[in-house]
C-alpha cells in the first residue's frame, strides 16, 4: 500500500506532521514522530516513544527518524512506560547526539534504571556472540588452508556503561496533571493499568482552532488488574493511536486465584510424592520480572493467608525481580484500594509467609539441592529464555514430581513457548538434552494487555468521536480485525498504518 496522506486541515501558517515509525504491523518497537510547526515559524520536534525493536533487530541499527531528521535535532522524548519495546532505543538515540528532555512517570525511570542497564548487557552479549561466531568461521576457514577473509566485527547498540548518559535527561511527569513541554505543546498522562508507572499519553498541540489533541494509549491493562488502579477514562481526542496486542483475542472471563490455587494445591500433592533419589517436587514459576512476578507473590500470599493452599516456602531467585519488586515497594501509593491497605497496615503485599529474596549466590545454590520439602521457585524471565531460572529448569524439568507454571505470553523459539505448546517429551537446556517429565501448566489470566472489548469499552467513554484512530502494536491478523470491530461497535473511521507512513493532522 502507497502511503496516504490525509487532506490538511489546519491553515498554512500551521503544520502538525506525525510520522509512524514503529511497532506498525508488528508489536515492537514502538517510535513515533512529531513535528509542529507554530504560526511564529518555530518548529517543534519529539518522539512519542523510543522503543527497541525486539523482533526484527537490525531495524534498530537502521535510520529510524525521518529523512533529514538527526537525533540531536528532537527537542524531547516522551515515554509511556518502562517496557523495553517503548524504551530501550532510548540509550541509542542519546549515543547518537540527542541531548533534550526525556518527560516520563518517575515509577518509569525507577524500573528503567535498571531495565536499560540490562539492555545494554544484552546489547553486548549479542555482539559478543557473533564475534565468537565469526571468529570460529575464521579460523576454520584458516585451518582449511582458505585466504584469511577480514568480516567486521558486530558492535553493539549501545552497552551498560552508554546507559548512564540517559539518565540526567530524565524529567518526571505524574499521573493527571497538565504539562506544558514546549510552546504549543502540553501534555496529560492517565493511567493506563499496564504496569507500575505505565501512563495513556494526552498530547496536545498547536493553538487556537487548529489545535490538534493525539491520545495514544501505550499499552493498556484489563478492568480489575491485579496491583493497579483501573485504567481512567478519556474523553477527548481528534486523533486516538491503540494498541491492538489482543486486537482479534478474548480473554478468558474466570477467577483468576482460584485457578492459581487449584494449580498449586495439585502441583503441592504431587510434590509431596518424594523420590528417593531427587527428593520432593518443587514448583518453578518462571514470570516477568516487572509486574507479573509481583502479582504471582501477591496472589501466593492471598492463597496462603486465606489457607486455600498450603504455606509453602517460597523463593525470588533473580535479580532483576528482586530489583523491580523493590521499585514496587517503594510506588506502593500508585497501587489500588486492596494492595495500597496492606502496606498501609504495616505489611508487605509482595511476600508470603515463607518468603525468601535470594540475594547471595549460596541462597540460589542451595535451591539447585533436592527439596526436603515442597517449595516454590519464582524467577525471570517469564518465557524462559535466559536468566537463573533455566537453571531451575535445568534440574527440575527432569522430576516427575515437580511442576512448571507459566504465566504470561510465551514468543516463539523461547522454552517457554515450545514447553507450553509443542509439550515436548525432551529438551535442551545450557547444550544438555533433558527428558521432560515435570507437569506443565499455563495461566493466560495475568495477561497485561486488553482484550478487544476491553478496549472498546474503554474506547466507547469517548464523549466525541474522534477524526481518525490508527491502530498499531499487533500483528497481521490483530490489527485488520480490531478494525473491523471499532468500525463495527463505534462507527470510528480506522487506520492500520505502516511502518514510515506520515500523516498531516
Ligand atoms: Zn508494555
Amino acid at each position: 500500500m502507497k502511503p496516504t496522506k490525509h487532506k490538511r486541515s489546519a491553515s498554512p501558517s500551521q503544520r502538525i506532521k506525525m510520522h509512524i515509525l514503529g511497532s506498525a504491523g508488528d508489536v515492537s518497537g514502538s517510535l513515533f514522530y512529531f513535528e509542529y510547526s507554530s504560526p511564529e515559524g518555530k518548529v517543534t520536534r519529539f518522539l512519542l516513544e523510543c522503543g527497541l525493536h525486539q523482533e526484527h533487530e537490525e531495524i534498530n541499527r537502521q535510520k529510524r527518524l525521518p529523512k533529514g531528521v538527526e537525533a540531536k535535532d528532537i527537542n524531547f522524548v516522551i515515554i509511556s512506560h518502562a517496557h523495553i519495546d517503548h524504551s530501550g532505543w532510548l540509550p541509542a538515540l542519546v549515543k547518537d547526539g540527542f541531548k533534550g528532555s526525556v518527560y516520563t512517570h518517575p515509577a518509569t525511570k525507577d524500573l528503567l534504571d535498571f531495565l536499560l542497564l540490562d539492555s545494554g548487557r544484552l546489547q553486548e552479549n549479542a555482539a559478543d556472540r557473533v564475534n565468537r561466531f565469526i571468529a570460529r568461521r575464521q579460523k576454520k576457514a584458516e585451518s582449511n588452508g582458505k585466504k584469511k577473509r577480514r568480516i567486521p566485527l558486530s558492535v553493539p547498540l549501545y552497552t551498560a556503561e552508554d546507559v548512564p548518559l540517559c539518565f540526567p535527561l530524565f524529567k518526571q511527569i505524574n499521573y493527571n496533571q497538565l504539562y506544558t513541554l514546549a510552546d504549543g505543546v502540553t501534555m496529560r498522562f492517565t493511567e493506563a493499568s499496564h504496569i507500575l508507572g505505565a501512563a495513556v499519553v494526552t498530547v496536545t498541540i498547536g493553538k487556537g482552532e487548529d489545535q490538534r489533541t493525539v491520545c495514544f494509549t501505550g499499552n493498556v491493562g484489563r478492568p480489575n488488574t491485579p496491583l493497579l488502579k483501573e485504567l481512567t477514562p478519556v474523553k477527548h481526542a481528534d486523533y486516538v493511536i491503540s494498541e491492538s496486542t489482543y486486537g482479534n483475542k478474548l480473554h478468558k472471563k474466570r477467577d483468576r486465584l482460584e485457578v492459581l490455587a487449584d494449580l498449586i494445591n495439585k502441583a503441592y500433592a504431587r510434590a509431596m510424592q518424594k523420590d528417593r533419589n531427587t527428593g520432593c517436587g518443587v514448583i518453578v514459576i518462571p514470570a516477568f520480572a516487572v509486574g507479573r512476578v509481583q502479582t504471582v507473590l501477591h496472589d501466593l500470599r492471598t492463597l496462603m493467608l486465606a489457607k486455600r493452599i498450603p504455606d509453602i516456602a517460597t523463593f525470588l531467585d533473580s535479580r532483576m525481580a528482586i530489583a523491580a519488586t523493590e521499585v514496587h515497594r517503594k510506588w506502593a501509593s500508585l497501587m489500588n484500594d486492596e494492595t495500597r491497605a496492606i502496606f498501609e497496615s504495616g505489611q508487605d503485599a509482595f511476600s508470603p509467609p515463607r518468603y525468601l529474596e535470594c540475594t547471595t549466590a549460596a541462597q540460589t545454590n542451595r535451591l539447585y539441592e533436592n527439596a526436603s520439602e515442597p517449595v516454590i521457585i519464582v524467577g525471570s524471565s517469564g518465557m524462559a529464555a535466559g536468566g537463573k531460572i533455566l537453571r531451575h529448569l535445568e534440574k527440575r524439568l527432569p522430576q516427575k514430581n515437580s511442576t512448571v507454571v507459566f504465566v504470561g505470553y510465551q514468543g516463539t523459539g523461547a522454552l517457554g513457548y515450545d514447553l507450553v505448546n509443542k509439550k515436548p517429551s525432551q529438551v535442551t537446556v545450557h547444550g544438555k538434552v533433558l527428558p521432560v517429565r515435570a507437569t506443565i501448566e499455563y495461566m493466560s489470566d495475568y495477561s497485561g494487555h486488553a482484550d478487544y472489548e476491553e478496549i472498546i469499552a474503554w474506547l466507547s467513554k469517548f464523549e466525541s468521536k474522534p477524526r481518525k484512530t490508527f491502530l498499531v502494536h499487533g500483528d497481521g491478523g490483530a490489527l485488520e480485525e480490531f478494525k473491523g470491530h471499532i468500525e463495527k461497535a463505534l462507527g470510528w473511521s480506522v487506520v492500520v498504518p505502516q511502518r514510515r507512513q506520515c500523516f498531516e493532522l
